[in-house]
């Protein structure tokens, strides 16, 4: 394995950090005090090529790789952990599943909107269905070439936000199940409305919504792909997105507290002369590397069957680097004493952000499940009925 950046990554890398630094680190705070959606950096973004960078050269993308994407997501997420998400969702997740599985006339007709800094939003998650997904009640009934849609969603990352909607249901043909499939439904279509925002602890500027379908109409060719996992597959790509998030924040919350052990004194010398700090500092060091080198095998070690990342090494990658994100940004907020815990640092807003890693896109617990089923060799969690 070697990771090592090659000119046009590092060239990427030094550009996305240029963006983040000059541009997005000054309003970080301002999207999480006003809780809006950073459409200034949208544009920033897009205007840099840095949303639907994956998408492949033919249909007006840069033909990048998911790797080269997180390269980008960790710049980011240094210094903003809403932009660093929207670099994900403009690059992964629900748009793989249209790169792998749409029709060319629906790829001609969305993939423009990414590149105009439009990031889908994926809507999985409902009230009575969290980590078991697969009980989501959701139904798409395909009739007279069309595709009715009934259900509501929770969760939604961008709900209300994003134009392009790829919705989980289960499909019915002919009064029978044929398993949950992904459908695109644009917003603004009749039948589809966006219900309540949930305010959140971190990640203030992207909405978290409620999303209701109520005989709601798109062509049957919206419907990408019937199996949950293959939808999955194509998912794996925004775990190791999402768990570079948490690893963005952690390194910059990391690269903070460094230069305020440095320079802050206490009892005549700099605090990072006390051993206490200098071992918690060596601990974030240490499990910054180990995160990163997880989450650059899970981008690069693809499942050759499906182009993806590989489901284990995608959950290994986001249990670690959540976890060690959560204490790394705590710790780095101890270094900082008051000013740590003072909203006039970004330390707690990081710490607030970093939170949420282990519960969205799948529970720490739930993806130490898909591990152990992976290396057991057979299920132990499946859903217990009634
Ligand atoms: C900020 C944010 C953004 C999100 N964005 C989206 C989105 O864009 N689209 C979307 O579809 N969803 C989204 N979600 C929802 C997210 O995917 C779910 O929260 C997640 O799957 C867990 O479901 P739940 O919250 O219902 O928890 P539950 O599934 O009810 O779990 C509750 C607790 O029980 C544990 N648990 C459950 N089952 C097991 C088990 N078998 N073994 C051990 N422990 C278990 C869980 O780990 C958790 O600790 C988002 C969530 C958040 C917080």
């Amino acid at each position: 394995m070697d990771f090592k950046l090659d000119p046009g990554q590092q060239a990427l890398q030094d550009r996305a950090r240029k963006l983040a630094e000059e541009y997005v680190a000054p309003r970080a705070a301002k999207w999480d005090e006003t809780e809006e959606y950073p459409w200034e950096n949208v544009e920033q973004l897009t205007a840099a090529g840095l949303m639907g960078m994956t998408i492949p050269e033919e249909y007006g993308g840069a033909g990048r790789s998911i790797f080269d994407a997180i390269v980008v997501v960790e710049e980011m997420a240094k210094v903003c952990g809403i932009t660093a998400r929207i670099v994900v969702e403009g690059n992964m997740g629900a748009l793989g599943v249209l790169l792998k599985f749409g029709s060319e006339e629906l790829k001609r007709r969305y993939l423009p909107y990414v590149l105009e800094g439009d990031k889908p939003a994926i809507a999985i998650s409902e009230a009575e269905a969290g980590s078991d997904a697969t009980a989501m009640q959701t139904r798409g009934v395909i009739e007279n070439g069309e595709i009715v849609l009934d259900g509501s969603k929770c969760w939604i990352t961008g709900g209300g936000v994003s134009r392009i909607n790829l919705v989980f249901a289960r499909i019915v043909e002919n009064g029978e199940e044929q398993g949950i499939g992904g459908v695109l439904v644009e917003r603004g279509t009749k039948g589809f409305t966006v219900g309540r925002r949930a305010y959140m602890m971190g990640l203030r500027g992207i909405p978290e919504t409620e999303l209701h379908f109520e005989n709601c109409r798109v062509p049957k060719d919206n419907l990408l792909t019937v199996g949950f996992r293959n939808l999955m597959s194509a998912y794996n790509s925004q775990r190791v997105g999402a768990g570079t998030v948490a690893l963005g924040l952690a390194q910059g919350a990391y690269e903070q507290a460094l230069t305020y052990a440095k320079e802050r004194k206490q009892f005549g010398r700099a605090i990072g002369e006390f051993q206490g700090l200098r071992w918690m500092l060596a601990d974030s060091r240490i499990a910054l590397d180990a995160a990163r080198l997880l989450l650059y095998r899970a981008a690069t070690e693809l499942d050759p069957e499906t182009g993806y990342p590989d489901k284990e090494l995608a959950a290994i990658a986001k249990v670690f680097a959540s976890e060690a994100a959560i204490k790394i940004t705590n710790d780095a907020l101890q270094v900082f004493g008051a000013r740590g815990y003072s909203r006039d640092f970004p330390l707690e807003r990081m710490a607030r952000d970093a939170r949420m890693f282990t519960i969205g896109g799948g529970t720490a617990q739930a993806l130490r499940n898909v591990i152990g089923d992976s290396i057991l060799g057979h299920k132990v969690s499946q859903r217990k009925e009634g």
